[in-house]
């Protein structure tokens, strides 16, 4: 918060330009920030270094200074990292997708999480994974993630089977494999989904995420920087939540309400990173109940889980992105 207010005026001394439509001038450079981290798009090598040796000179009477380490000077071919994303320019077109450092975040904390579980079951293994497996599909859900996405499920998959394999050190590979894995997902032609037979509880793929295309619009004969900077506003306003069909449906019925209580059920603004999705999926879990209809006339409702015992709670928050100027 601190920072955000001391970053306040920074698009004045980055030189941004607006044309009185309220779009920035197509000779303009673009600032894009969140929180500490910004981006700055130019339309030449000159003017980035020019507008980098403005910002340190007015940086620093805040105290602040650029992390040299993180800060490059690149063209979009070469592109680079922002907000765990890899941004690019490839033939022509911005190529938006988790970044290199991102993908090998999540694939060291999978192994890590399920060499902790080893000698749990198959319920605290789907416990535990499915909100980071969520999470982390909920905010890299966006573009070329596809690819990504079944990378991610098939390394998960050698970890799972392997935590099997430790779990079991004496039975054969197909007593397992019938053991833990099948077609638990019913509307999914996958055998090779990893669930627990009792309960019926499997554990969530990447690849089953809705990706979500957010269309880059050309605004006439202007650089890709507009694009880019459409894409990350695009991105803070609200896209559809990771929630199934019956949650939303009711949802869109109720007008975000509770059933019992009426207050919102979801709060506005939507998570900023993988961790925070992680922790909102968490607490619409456990915060929000479906509940069945008392009359066969009657339909499901969505109600607050407090509200169903009784007791009357605060909507579930989320944290609202600051400052993406
Ligand atoms: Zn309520």
């Amino acid at each position: 918060m601190l920072l955000n207010i001391a970053l306040h005026g920074i698009e004045t001394a980055v030189g941004v330009r607006y044309l009185p439509t309220g779009w920035v001038r197509a000779d303009s450079p673009v600032l894009i920030r969140y929180a500490d981290d910004f981006v700055v798009h130019c339309h030449t090598r000159q003017d980035a270094i020019e507008i980098k040796a403005r910002l340190a000179s007015w940086l620093a009477p805040r105290g602040l200074a650029f992390n040299e380490d993180k800060t490059r000077v690149v063209t979009l071919d070469e592109g680079f990292d922002f907000l765990g994303f890899n941004v690019r320019r490839y033939r022509h077109k911005p190529l938006i997708k988790p970044s290199k450092a991102a993908v090998r975040r999540i694939r060291e904390r999978l192994r890590q999480e399920v060499w902790s579980l080893r000698g749990t079951n198959a319920p605290a293994v789907i416990k535990r994974l499915n909100p980071i497996i969520r999470g982390w599909a909920a905010y890299y859900r966006t573009q070329v993630s596809a690819r990504i996405f079944s990378a991610l499920d098939n390394y998960l998959w050698r970890l799972i089977y392997k935590w099997a394999v430790i779990s079991h050190s004496n039975r054969p590979k197909r007593w397992l494999i019938a053991r833990y894995f099948g077609r638990f997902n019913k509307a999914r032609q996958d055998r090779w989904v990893f669930g627990d037979r009792t309960s019926g509880a499997y554990l969530h793929k990447f690849a089953w995420t809705n990706i979500i295309r957010h269309q880059i619009v050309k605004h006439g004969a202007s650089t890709d920087d507009p694009d880019l900077t459409e894409y990350w506003a695009r991105r803070r306003r609200r896209t559809p939540l990771p929630i199934n069909q019956t949650t939303r449906r009711l949802l869109a019925a109720q007008d975000g309400r509770c059933a019992i209580c009426n207050d919102t059920l979801y709060a506005e603004g939507q998570p900023a990173s993988a961790h925070e999705w992680e922790q909102w999926l968490h607490n619409a879990r456990t915060r929000i109940t479906v509940q069945a209809p008392s009359t066969p006339e009657a339909d499901y409702r969505l109600i607050h889980t407090d509200c169903h015992h009784g007791s009357r709670p605060a909507p579930l928050h989320t944290q609202t992105p600051q400052g993406l100027a």
